[in-house]
């Protein structure tokens, strides 16, 4: 049976760029892009922060030209999910849906997913009136009335990205103050069909086969009201795909892999780059920086093998 090389787990920024340099170092990489290919910029509309794109750029758009610049090198890539992995062999081990894949070396590239609110009535709702992605299901709300919840930069994205098609937007927050950088707070407040419910939390989703609206409780004094809409977004932050990974290498208490010195994980041969193992910076340029240096520490861990 063949071994790889290197094997790429992931297909966002950081699972692209560690396949460019790979390829271009010879490393003949295969990606494992995932049934999901490209990551969370797939779920992004204008980026307006990846240097070189002086006219911003949109997220599926950036990742076509990653991947793009990956297959010029000749990068192999497999549309199938990660089943589980075997670390404690050499070659490592690695099944997928459809086959099981031998390799050299890793590089965990899995990212981050939305983190939901976990409420019965939103899990039921899911698709009926719930998302946690304005891109993809802001069209079904064009004049109609949503609300965002949460407070930081994701919030105030989809906020304004679904002022653009809806009558109103709410942004439910349960603070008083925004986590979110200046720059977003200023656009999102400009904006006059945008409001904000402050230092409260959505207890319930109301509605039984769509949303109807969300019954709120007050941070501050308990109360509990109502407010009526069609849609609710939620945006409160991210969780790391890591469940494949468990028993196999150190993952901190959230789940996020555990690295030291730039890119290594626990086990020897096994790298790690972007918000797979980054829960601070989470920017897409910042996760290309760490799939570069995981291609830089693979190259050299393959060099000292033989
Ligand atoms: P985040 O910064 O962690 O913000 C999550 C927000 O959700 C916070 O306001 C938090 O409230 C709230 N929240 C968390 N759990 C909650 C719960 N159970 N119920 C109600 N509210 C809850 O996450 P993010 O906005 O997804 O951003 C993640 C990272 O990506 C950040 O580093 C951000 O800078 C980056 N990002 C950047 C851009 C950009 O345009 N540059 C766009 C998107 C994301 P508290 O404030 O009270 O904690």
């Amino acid at each position: 049976m063949r071994t790889e090389r290197l094997i790429i787990i992931g297909s966002g920024p950081a699972g692209l760029t560690a396949a460019i340099y790979a390829a271009r170092g010879n490393l003949h990489p295969l990606v494992i892009a995932g049934r999901e290919a490209g990551g969370q910029l797939m779920l992004t509309t204008d980026v307006d922060d990846y240097p070189g794109f002086d006219e911003s750029i949109q997220g599926p758009d950036l990742m076509a030209k990653m991947r793009k610049q990956a297959q010029r090198f000749n990068t192999k890539f497999l549309a199938e999910d990660v089943v589980s992995v075997n670390f404690s062999q050499k070659p490592f081990a690695i099944k997928t849906e459809t086959q099981t894949l031998l390799t050299q070396s890793v590089i965990l590239a899995t990212g981050a997913s939305a983190t939901w609110l976990g409420l019965e009535s939103e899990q039921r709702l899911r698709g009926k009136g719930v998302s946690a992605c304005a891109v993809c299901d802001g069209f079904f709300f064009k004049g109609k009335k949503v609300a965002v919840v949460g407070g930081g930069d994701t919030a105030m994205r989809e906020a304004n990205f679904l002022s653009r098609l809806c009558k109103k937007v709410t942004v439910i927050h349960r603070r008083d103050n925004l986590r979110a950088q200046d720059a977003l707070q200023r656009l999102v407040k400009s904006k006059p069909n945008i409001d904000f419910i402050w230092n409260s939390e959505v207890i319930e989703v109301l509605g039984q086969d769509k949303v109807t609206g969300v019954k709120l409780k007050n941070t501050q004094n308990g109360q509990i009201s109502q407010l009526q809409l069609d849609g609710l977004f939620i945006a409160i932050g991210h969780q790391p795909n890591t469940s494949f990974l468990k028993g196999q290498i150190d993952l901190d208490k959230k789940g996020y892999v555990v690295v030291a010195d730039g890119t290594k994980t626990s086990a020897e041969g096994v790298f790690s780059a972007g918000d797979v193992s980054d829960f601070k910076y989470r920017q897409a340029v910042t996760a290309a920086g760490a799939g570069c240096k995981a291609s830089f520490d693979v190259e050299e861990y393959l060099e000292n093998l033989t």
